[in-house]
């Protein structure tokens, strides 16, 4: 970032930096025109604000690289205002660049960093361009890049402040607010109750319809896998409620980046029907020491378990204690492992006697459920390769009835869910046979189901304390993450490859039984769907919404 050599004596390197001692340029006549140099400096902060009022006056708009700055650190609000900047614009000039903005070039999803520093401190959005800069003190990238380039309005993205550049005096207009709420959508609690009612349709700026809640997300090279994940849980409604309304500002970026994107995710006032995922993907990325990153596809339901753990620690969730996050309280359930090892030991008459050995029981925490599916059969001719194996998905979930067993590394394991279930029931189906996921076998099974009033009661183990005897617990899907192998060609292995797609399919809320609507996303592509097709595609990740009573209707806590 910085253009010092780190062996370079402080003092040297400020001389070297200051406009003092500025090196004239034969390629950049335009410097003949700046006024003498200052004298020597005494001080460096001083000096700075006396060369850059020679920069101011000249308002040559050109090329002032060599007394650009390395750092940003030294300066900005703190400093007195050289005396060719203004506090105030001149009466009845506030309003003088406001036409110059460009929204259609806004839409603040990337990461904030200066375009030309790569500094994350102090960065501006130029409102006409919509390049990031740090700044807005004199020497630095946005100042000059309101002289340089002429682009004169500046949002601040912390304090979400409007400046006019060179000048430096803020600009309060109503007129900026639309720009304001594109940079960091606000939501009342009237507003998020809303959202789960039948959505307005909202337009964007080039006049496209778009439904809040239901649009697309930039897939910016592999990060589909997260785009499912993030559309997922953006519908989880006390979650989402929960990034809506509380102030993060003193959270992990993990946080604060999540927040923000599911804000805009439901922005009724967008300037573009889609958003990206970009300044989140950098956080998971950094966080994850790159296992998830935005250029090489990973599996959504390993990102969503080190997303939903990570959430957690972030939102100061304890690592031992259970239930000490909200995302914990929304998806957290345990359920209770009986495993007996499986011995045997040849008789007098030498045959293989099996002994009953002890039963282990124990309770174990769970916020994603896993379901194996059926083994896909072996097929004998081309013919047979064409009929794709079913299961439905309440004979999977037989794993957890507590009577199937299963055989696990010498082990006979049976599981059954315990009382109280949680809000909402993750669930995984596993078609990937080892966790080197690029290597993996597909499991092309499809798990059938229906997305309304799955009853969970038959896998949990009865608690009449908790649940009366033979009760139903009704569970409807509210989000669903599919996968598709696509063939592709790949003259590598001298053939087809299988390219994974991810897509995420939300209900919309507001509709009871038929009228429910539905929605697939698959990266910007936004379409509606038909909820008697959703079990038609390779379910992954299911996440199904408790009901607050049997037969009522659906209802977050
Ligand atoms: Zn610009």
């Amino acid at each position: 970032m910085t253009k010092r050599p780190a062996d370079e004596p402080l003092e040297a390197a400020i001389a070297a930096h200051s406009p003092a001692s500025k090196r004239p340029r034969v390629d950049d006549a335009a410097d003949q025109d700046l006024p003498p140099p200052p004298p020597p400096p005494q001080d460096p902060v001083a000096n700075g604000r006396a060369a850059q009022n020679g920069a101011a006056s000249t308002h040559n708009g050109t090329g002032e690289d060599a007394t650009r700055p390395d750092d940003l650190d030294d300066e900005d609000l703190d400093q007195p205002v050289p005396s060719a900047r203004q506090r105030e614009p001149t009466k009845g000039y506030s309003d003088l660049y406001l036409d110059t903005i460009n929204r259609a070039r806004l839409d603040f999803d990337f990461e904030k960093l200066c375009s030309v520093t790569l500094s994350n401190i102090n960065v501006y959005a130029c409102l006409v361009c919509g390049k990031y800069f740090g700044g807005r003190g004199h020497k630095t990238p946005a100042y000059f890049h309101a002289l340089e380039v002429g682009h004169h309005v500046y949002i601040n993205m912390e304090t979400k402040k409007v400046y006019v550049l060179p000048e430096g005096y803020e600009v309060k207009s109503d007129s900026l607010k639309d720009i304001k709420i594109v940079v960091d959508p606000k939501f009342t609690l009237e507003e998020v109750k809303a959202l789960d009612k039948h959505q307005q349709p909202a337009w964007d700026l080039l006049g496209k319809k778009y439904i809040p809640g239901f649009v697309g997300m930039n897939n910016i090279k592999a990060n589909d896998y997260t785009n499912a994940v993030v559309q997922a849980l953006a519908h989880v409604s006390p979650l989402r409620n929960f990034l809506m309304l509380e102030d993060f500002s003193s959270r992990p970026q993990l946080v604060q980046r999540f927040s923000i994107l599911v804000r805009k995710i439901w922005n009724s006032r967008a300037f573009k029907s889609h958003v990206s995922p970009h300044e989140l993907m950098q956080e998971i990325s950094l966080r994850s020491n790159k296992r998830f990153t935005l250029t090489e596809q990973a599996d959504p339901a390993d990102f969503l378990s080190w997303f939903l753990n990570n959430l957690h620690l972030a939102l100061g969730g304890s690592k031992t204690k259970p239930k000490t996050s909200i995302v914990q309280t929304i998806f957290q359930g345990s359920v209770k492992i009986e495993s007996q090892s499986i011995t045997a030991r040849a008789d007098a008459g030498d045959r293989l006697r099996f002994e009953d050995t002890e039963i282990k029981s124990q309770t174990s925490p769970y916020m994603i459920l896993t379901l194996d599916l059926p083994p896909a059969p072996l097929f004998q001719d081309d013919a047979e390769k064409n009929i794709i194996p079913q299961v439905p998905l309440t004979t999977v979930l037989n794993k957890y009835n507590g009577i199937t067993a299963q055989e696990k590394m010498n082990n006979r394991v049976r599981y059954r869910l315990l009382h109280p279930l949680p809000p909402y029931l993750i669930m995984h189906v596993k078609r990937f046979e080892s966790n080197k996921f690029l290597q993996s076998q597909r499991n092309p099974t499809i798990v059938t189901f229906n997305p309304r009033a799955l009853d969970m009661s038959p896998y949990v183990e009865p608690n009449p304390k908790i649940h009366p005897l033979h009760e139903p617990i009704i569970y409807d899907l509210v989000a669903n993450i599919t996968h598709e192998g696509v063939k592709v060609r790949d003259d590598s292995v001298e053939g087809e490859a299988e390219r994974k797609v991810w897509r995420a399919q939300v209900k919309e809320g507001g509709g009871e039984g038929s009228q429910q609507q539905w929605w697939e996303m698959q990266d910007l592509y936004v379409d509606k769907v038909n909820a008697d097709l959703l079990s038609t595609k390779e379910a992954y990740v299911m996440v199904w919404e408790r009901r607050r009573n049997g037969k009522g209707k659906a209802k977050a806590a």
